[in-house]
């Protein structure tokens, strides 16, 4: 599943090939995703200009230029990458929405098991948007600080790491960044999340963003290759302090097969007893 640095490399990779084109031309070629597409969802995309991309948890929102917002989620299995000019001729089974552009690039829209999403809404709506509102920090914002995680954790009874993938409070800290994350803040995933301090906030935060970054980072030197082919998503990492290697080394420790894997919240967690406390 794309996790929050892929869809934001995604994006990146996107708004540079499509951001100041028109969209000559679009293709739907199917009623519904996850739910309906928006009725003439071709049409209203015709003749468009493409003003730019901005993110919002795992939605990119294409603004257009006419005060709509395109808002597309690439679900489970989904991707949005540049094809030729054939295959938007004559697409693949999964290519469910295509467009030519006017810069001669054609995208297309892939979802095989079609657990993603789009529509199209005002602008001015995009702030206060159904999927949108309940969601919490963007991790990478300035508004997610030390002290704004400290001041919801302040109640929650939960574990730190439980606390952290909750969307509500903070997004994008999908599974293996919540463990990555917390290792390089010493923090022991098992804690009561009332219990962190202001300190170990600050430390968990700057941890949250660093892991984050390095995704981003990782992805976007493979981005060339992935919008020129297949654009498969998946993990850009595959080198982990401690996710997926219990019995092994931490890179903190000196000696030892320091790394645990427990399970919380039926999701596995990694760590080092060591350092983590
Ligand atoms: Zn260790």
């Amino acid at each position: 599943m794309p996790e929050l640095p892929e869809v934001e490399t995604t994006m990146r990779g996107l708004d540079k090939i499509m951001r100041g084109t028109k969209i000559a031309g679009a293709k739907v070629r199917r009623s519904d995703l996850r739910w309906p597409l928006p009725k003439n969802l071709a049409g209203q995309l015709t003749k468009r200009k493409i003003a730019g991309f901005s993110r919002r948890a795992k939605y990119m929102v294409i603004h257009l230029d006419n005060a709509q917002d395109w808002i597309v989620h690439l679900g489970m299995s989904g991707r949005m990458c540049v094809v030729d000019a054939r295959q938007y001729k004559n697409p693949e089974k999964h290519d469910h929405v295509l467009l030519a552009l006017s810069n001669k690039k054609h995208i297309a829209f892939n979802d095989p098991r079609r657990f993603g999403m789009m529509d199209l809404i005002p602008s001015h709506q995009t702030a206060t948007y159904k999927l949108f509102k309940h969601l919490g920090f963007e991790p990478l914002s300035r508004e997610f600080t030390g002290k704004a995680l400290f001041q919801k954790l302040m109640h929650k009874k939960i574990a730190i790491k439980l606390a952290i993938m909750d969307q509500k409070l903070v997004v994008g800290v999908g599974n293996i960044y919540a463990s990555e994350s917390l290792y390089y803040a010493n923090i022991d995933p098992r804690r009561k999340a009332s219990n962190l301090t202001l300190a170990e906030c600050a430390a968990l935060v700057k941890s949250i963003k660093k892991v984050l970054q390095k995704a981003i980072k990782a992805g976007g030197s493979s981005l060339r290759d992935y919008v020129q082919s297949d654009g498969t998503l998946g993990n850009f990492q595959s080198h982990f302090a401690v996710y997926d290697r219990k019995g092994e080394k931490c890179p903190k420790c000196k000696t030892g097969a320091c790394i645990q894997k427990i399970t919380q919240g039926g999701r596995a967690t990694y760590y080092c007893p060591i350092n983590q406390i």
